[in-house]
């Protein structure tokens, strides 16, 4: 491209593309982003990606449009009067000081909170520095995002494989049949499973002849792609995968590892009630039709089975999780190509180093959460918590990171009160949404192009190994802190201290003096390599960077700080279109942290669930339930201010069976009324007749235009939330993550 001055452009700078990992979501695609002086003037898919060659949705191309989004906050805000002021960030870190400190300090730290949104693992300093600040608030009250997702999954990988992190990942470019449950990758982008153009990618599956089973209640976009398309009712995917793991083995159509047969024996005896025939009522699933999807998985040459939100947003979640993978088991398609593999972590991870020596036995119930005596699992209590915890003076002070749990967390109407009872609270986060506006101070982080970013978490999950590092592409704006320098001197001033830069280098040195010492510390470690050597090989890269090489050097693929020709961030700069280091190979046992050494099938948690699993085969169907569904241009609750995703025809509706609607007097744009026994909203009335009878669907992370807000895009396209009708009450005991799927509602149509 050219560059032509035309006199009055003394400090124009010439067109640049810089290519950069998208942060928006676990896809984690190569972006091409051309800019000139501060702006971004186009976003294509990078062609050179290593791992995504080229695709991009729509949601990547709006990363210049964000940076530039004028309710961007950049400064700090303090809350005055009710009113939310701009102050500099001295007078921030001073009001929190002020405010929090004392309040803390009463409760000896106890009524101290924190609750980490899904953004800070697409952030590479939040991934790296917000534990600085739950190290600092010194309280256990840990509160994530993740109860309202993929815990369950965590929950069974810790308790089978002996690691939340050692999840398997569907091996979707060999698999030859992929047994999809509960999943929309064509509009999700995935999720626990990192690949970037799903679309192409089950395309790529479809045109080499392989299967494609979908399980969903709703024919999504990936349903409509699938050759076997099974429309269950919401919420009994485990009865379906318990029949297909006692299925298999009666017949003998099992192929498991012998390693793990005795193992896979005695779960499937705890599962010899469930048959095609006994879930075929609860799960509206035919006999006939789990026969033939077994039929299609063990005549596969590489079956695969995968599952996702729609079976751990559900009281069986973690239960779901163990029989996806005891399923997976049974077929020998655990840990072999084509089926359910586990990723190498280029950053390194807990089961990247080495087999053995293999950890203790994990076990769930220790804890509970004081007012309602929820699961505390994972270090973290469940959202569904909150609330009742503020409410009953237990936390008193509270810390959201990149978090809208107003719009995201169960019985949101309740949330929102609770949030204004508590004597302080302090945002980290980009907007004045729905939950920051509590707060009494919010700190502004820069805009991702203003970050470096590298994918500490998504190396665990990916269906490829990879490794890709992005260098920020704009400075910071005059006076900005970076998120690092963010979190650590929070982490001072919840400390004590008065949160300044000197401070922050010293949390930041601690931390590179802890990896040091890691990095020495592990039986990887080459013997001839010493502290003072590392020094010198890192120089004088401060934050995230010298977090990252110290990570990346010390990893599975790492040069040991020169001591081979592996992988170090130099190496990283010097390829921007990513690195790739192949295939997923197989992992078992090395990945395992488990006494035995082998996949803990039987563990007792698990096998202790099959009675409440029961349960279910004789809850009644009738009636009506609500499902969740995400939208290619929405990704949960914060990118409705950009008017290039919201734009066009609402999103915000129900999804409702035309018998349904005929059956309350509904049609097609009509306002309906939806009650649960959490509360009811209003929305308008969309038909859908390929919805399974019986079920509605309300995406999330909609219900803005709430006073003290500043997003006057999504103020516009507001929707409802849908959040307001999701029960706290209910969990998955194991896990203590939300049923947000799945539960009864009533439909009427709206009287006004
Ligand atoms: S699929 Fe995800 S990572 Fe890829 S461009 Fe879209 S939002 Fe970004």
């Amino acid at each position: 491209m050219g560059f032509v001055c035309l006199g009055y452009c003394s400090v124009m700078t010439e067109p640049t593309t810089s290519f950069r990992t998208c942060p928006l979501c676990e896809a984690t695609c190569g972006l091409a982003i051309e800019h000139q002086d501060g702006t971004v003037t186009r976003i294509r898919g990078d062609h050179d990606d290593v791992f995504s060659q080229g695709f991009l949705c729509p949601k990547g191309t709006v990363l210049g449009k964000f940076h530039d989004d004028p309710d961007r906050l950049r400064t700090p805000l303090i809350k005055q009067d009710g009113r939310h002021v701009a102050v500099s960030w001295d007078e921030a870190f001073a009001a929190i000081s002020d405010g929090i400190v004392p309040v803390l300090d009463r409760s000896e730290r106890d009524g101290g909170a924190m609750y980490l949104g899904n953004p800070v693992v697409h952030s590479l300093d939040l991934s790296l520095y917000s534990r600085a600040i739950t190290v600092a608030l010194g309280s256990k009250k840990v509160f994530s995002a993740s109860t309202v997702d993929q815990r369950p999954r965590e929950v069974a990988s810790g308790l089978i494989y002996g690691s939340s992190f050692t999840i398997p990942v569907p091996d979707i470019d060999r698999t030859t049949a992929l047994l999809l449950i509960g999943a929309n990758p064509l509009v999700s982008n995935g999720s626990l499973a990192t690949a970037p153009d799903w679309p192409g990618r089950i395309q790529a599956l479809l045109d080499r002849d392989g299967a494609l089973i979908v399980v969903d209640p709703a024919r999504t976009k990936t349903a409509a792609k699938a050759t076997t398309h099974l429309a269950p009712f919401p919420g009994t995917d485990a009865l379906f995968l318990a029949a297909i793991a006692s299925e298999l083995v009666s017949t003998g159509q099992h192929r498991p590892d012998d390693a793990d047969r005795a193992a896979l024996e005695q779960v499937v005896e705890a599962l010899a009630e469930f048959t095609p025939e006994s879930v075929a009522e609860a799960t509206g699933i035919a006999a006939e039709q789990t026969r033939d999807v077994i039929a299609q998985l063990v005549a596969a040459e590489r079956p695969c089975v995968y599952a996702r939100l729609g079976t751990t947003i559900t009281p069986f979640g973690t239960t779901a999780s163990w029989l996806v993978d005891v399923v997976n088991a049974l077929l020998g398609a655990l840990d072999a190509p084509g089926g359910a593999m586990f990723a190498t972590n280029p950053a390194g991870s807990k089961n990247t180093r080495g087999e053995g020596p293999h950890g203790p036995v994990q076990t769930l119930g220790r804890r509970q959460t004081k007012a309602s005596g929820m699961p505390i699992e994972l270090g973290e209590h469940p959202v569904a918590a909150l609330a009742d915890e503020i409410e009953s003076g237990n936390i008193t002070a509270l810390i959201t990171v990149a978090g809208n749990p107003v719009l995201s967390c169960p019985d949101s109407e309740r949330l929102d009160g609770a949030l204004s009872g508590l004597e302080f609270m302090v945002s980290i986060d980009c907007y004045l949404n729905e939950t920051t506006r509590h707060a009494d101070v919010i700190l502004p982080p820069p805009s991702h192009l203003q970050k470096p970013h590298f994918d500490v978490a998504f190396g665990n999950l990916a269906v490829r190994n990879v490794a890709n590092y992005s260098a920020p592409i704009f400075p910071l704006d005059d006076g900005a802190l970076a998120e690092w320098e963010i979190c650590a001197r929070l982490a001072t001033v919840l400390g004590g201290g008065e949160g300044t830069r000197e401070a922050a280098e010293l949390v930041d040195s601690t931390i590179a003096d802890q990896l040091i010492r890691g990095a020495l510390g592990s039986s990887q470690c080459p013997p001839e390599l010493s502290e003072e050597r590392i020094r010198v090989a890192i120089g004088d890269r401060t934050g995230p960077d010298r977090v990252l090489d110290l990570l990346v050097r010390s990893g599975p693929y790492g040069d040991w700080f020169g001591s081979n020709d592996g992988l170090s961030l130099d190496v990283l700069v010097e390829h921007p279109h990513g690195i790739d280091l192949g295939a997923l190979e197989p992992r078992i046992p090395e990945v395992l942290l488990t006494p035995s050494g082998r996949p803990e099938f039987a563990h007792p948690s698990l096998l202790g669930d099959v009675a409440r699993l029961a349960t279910l085969l004789t809850e009644p169907s009738s009636g009506l339930r609500l499902i969740n569904r995400r939208t290619l241009r929405s990704n949960n609750s914060w990118m409705h201010n950009l008017e290039i995703l919201v734009k066009g025809k609402p999103r915000c509706t129900m999804l409702m069976h035309p018998d349904d609607a005929q059956a309350r007097g509904l049609d097609v744009g009509d306002r309906a009324t939806v009650s649960s026994s959490a509360g009811s909203v209003e929305i308008a009335v969309e038909l859908d007749d390929t919805i399974r009878p019986g079920v509605v669907s309300i995406p999330h992370g909609w219900g803005h235009g709430v006073e003290g807000t500043s997003l006057a895009v999504a103020e516009r396209h507001a929707g409802v939330n849908v959040n307001v009708l999701t029960p706290a009450t209910v969990v998955d005991p194991l896990s203590g993550t939300s049923q947000l799927t799945g539960f009864r509602v009533e439909v009427a149509a709206a009287t006004a």
